[in-house]
């Protein structure tokens, strides 16, 4: 998608600070970290968001799963980690890009919602 934020960073485009890539799957630095680790899995294929999960092949799905888990580790988060999928205005989804938010390095809050 020629005007997707994601898309461009995944291009190169728009500079990132990547911790991990595959065939399949991106992630890189969230520019404005919510904890001390904050990372972004995005599939490197477009859809917006959970939503259009069927816009994607299971492999990719997989893989942006899997993904979440390499970075955590990557990323020493042997406390635990927690992931978080925006999707829709209700959950403040600011990026029309399926990403998978990949939280660690303190103590998470009991709360979700
Ligand atoms: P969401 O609100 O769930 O759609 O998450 C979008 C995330 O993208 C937010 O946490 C933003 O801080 C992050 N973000 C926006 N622009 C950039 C960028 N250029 N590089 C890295 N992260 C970004
Ligand atoms: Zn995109």
């Amino acid at each position: 998608m020629s005007d997707c934020l994601f898309c461009k960073i995944i291009a190169g485009e728009i500079p990132s600070t990547r911790v991990y890539e595959d065939e399949l799957v991106f992630a890189f630095r969230d520019i404005n970290p919510m904890a001390p680790t904050h990372v972004l899995v995005v599939p490197k294929a477009h859809a917006a968001s959970l939503a259009e999960a069927d816009a994607l092949d299971d492999r990719t799905l997989a893989a942006c799963l899997r993904a979440c888990g390499k970075v955590a580790a990557q990323e020493g988060l042997t406390g635990g980690f927690r992931v978080v999928s925006n999707c829709g205005s209700d959950a403040c989804q600011s990026v029309p890009h399926l990403h998978f938010h990949v939280l660690g390095g303190k103590k998470m809050s009991e709360g979700m919602a």
